[in-house]
């Protein structure tokens, strides 16, 4: 069967508490990447919603920062329980709306959601303030860890509910209020997702959706005077934006990659292969921790390639999400689909040889299938190894030194995640202390890291700036801290 069974969602925003009307007009239909089939709709919303939301986040910040954190996880925990008790629901909107299988990508990024949730309710309770020493004996200071205020939090459609838990899981249990905007091809699930967050029974304001378009809706937000805190995964280009238009705000901006993996003359590649598969051909490569480019030791190189093809060719199946054996699902939109045609077709014309995939798939629902693809003799001048393409294709670029990787990294524009495998340790790791990139990993894919611990790019590079996850964007970007002294007198 090539549609399933769905009910239209038909969404707009939650403001106050309340699912309301939005005041634009204009709605715009879902259509599934997998099955071409609409799933629903959203309102395009304009910024008066805007303005409506980020009033109602500002009233109930006042009551919710002066809960106890206790308190507040109360609520986070409620909202964990109604996520679990719609758990295959969620997922399955999931994968129809965004194109991810359901069985190996929707279900795990439910469970990712409620793991962001709970790391966040565990650290904050240990974040505190200091009593500093002072010169003056007749003063006593106390320095305080405060909420900043209303946060405007914005999300990419590749993991809509892992990044939106990632931002806003943080952002509340510290004591901040929320407005969320949704990518607009991931907008039925975070709706759905919001109905969590009224079933949960949060206090009215405290968390808030605004649907529509990011240069309506996203402009509004994080240039809105009464948002001090603007968090935004997505691409450079727009995070780019945002960083100047929320100029004087806290920020927590997460942009993209290329995800070097390094492959030094002693890599041993029963290691690589099983990575190499998981983290290209994973979310269909749409990733900002994917492998984004594989820079082999020419010792390997030949071996390499001849492998990863048989291992793509045995163990990747591209399929309907809703099919048990699919492990890799149609890319989420046209514009991609777009892009990756066009960085395989220019990689070809500049001498690259596709060894196995190479375009899009034939007889699915949709357009939208891209074969897993390995690429060979891909050369620094091709956009498929420099820029983020992000789509299940595996570039091979072949070097002759640990340097020369060491250069190339470098030389990127991106500093995200990185891979280094090496059959000595001490000289993966001497490697990855070297290495210009946010996340490096020795013997473990790109992306291969855990809830709690900082993610987040490397100063100076286009990857953005700030670190989520863990206790680190609590500490950073959601709280600052505040100074006050007493005269005893
Ligand atoms: P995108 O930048 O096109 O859109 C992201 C969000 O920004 C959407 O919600 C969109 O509505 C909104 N937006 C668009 N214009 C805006 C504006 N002018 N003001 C405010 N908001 C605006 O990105 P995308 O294509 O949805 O996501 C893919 C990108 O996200 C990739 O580059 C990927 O690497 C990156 N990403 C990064 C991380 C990370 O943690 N570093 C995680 C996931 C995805």
């Amino acid at each position: 069967m090539r549609t399933v069974q769905h009910t239209p969602v038909e969404a707009g925003p939650f403001i106050g508490g309340r699912f309301v009307e939005s005041a634009g007009q204009e709605r715009q239909s879902t259509v599934s990447p997998a099955t071409g089939q609409v799933v629903g709709s959203f309102a395009l919303g304009l910024p008066d919603d805007v303005d409506r939301a980020v009033t109602a986040a500002r009233h109930a910040f006042t009551s919710w920062s002066a809960l106890t954190v206790f308190d507040r996880c109360r609520f986070l925990e409620r909202l964990i329980g109604e996520i679990e008790n719609r758990r295959e629901e969620l997922a399955r909107l999931l994968a129809l709306e965004q194109g991810k299988p359901y069985r190996v990508e929707a279900l795990p990024e439910i469970d990712e959601t409620v793991s962001n949730i709970r790391v966040a309710i565990e650290l904050a309770k240990y974040l505190d303030g200091t009593m500093p020493q002072l010169a003056n004996p007749r003063k006593r200071a106390f320095v305080y860890r405060v909420p900043r205020g209303v946060v405007a939090a914005i999300q990419p459609w590749n993991f809509p509910l892992g990044t939106a838990s990632a931002q806003i899981a943080p952002a509340l249990v510290t004591g901040n209020t929320v407005v969320a905007l949704p990518a607009p091809s991931t907008t039925l699930i975070e709706y759905e997702w919001a109905r969590c967050f009224e079933a949960a029974g949060f206090p009215p304001g405290v968390f808030n959706l605004v649907t529509g378009h990011g240069p309506v809706v996203g402009d509004a937000m994080t240039a809105h005077p009464d948002v001090q805190v603007v968090a935004f995964t997505g691409s450079v280009a727009t995070g780019r934006r945002i960083a100047a238009r929320a100029s004087g705000k806290a920020q927590l901006i997460e942009l993209g990659g290329n995800g070097p993996v390094v492959l030094l003359d002693d890599a041993d590649l029963d290691v690589v292969l099983p990575d190499a598969l998981r983290s290209t051909y994973g979310a269909a490569g749409q990733s900002c921790t994917a492998s984004g480019r594989f820079l082999v030791h020419g010792a390997l190189y030949d071996e390499f390639a001849h492998r990863l093809i048989e291992a793509v060719q045995r163990e990747v199946t591209l399929g309907l999400p809703f099919d048990d054996a699919t492990t890799m699902g149609p890319v989420n939109n046209v514009p991609l689909a777009e892009k990756l045609d066009r960085h395989v077709g220019t990689a070809l014309d500049e001498g690259a040889v596709v060894l196995t995939g190479g375009g899009r798939a034939k007889g699915f629902p949709t357009d939208l299938y891209w074969e897993p693809t390995v690429l060979t003799d891909v050369t620094e001048s091709m956009a498929v190894a420099v820029e983020e393409t992000f789509g299940p294709i595996a570039p091979l670029q072949r070097i002759s030194s640990e340097a020369e990787a060491l250069e190339l990294m470098h030389k990127s524009p991106y500093g995200l995640c990185a891979a280094v495998y090496t059959r000595d340790v001490a000289r993966g790791l001497r490697f990855a202390e070297k290495a210009p990139s946010g996340l490096v990993n020795v013997n473990a894919a790109p992306g291969d890291t855990e809830t709690h611990l900082p993610f987040g790019g490397r100063a100076g590079k286009l990857s953005g700036t700030g670190k989520i996850l863990g206790r680190y964007p609590m500490e950073d970007v959601f709280t600052e801290l505040k100074l006050v002294s007493v005269n005893l007198g």
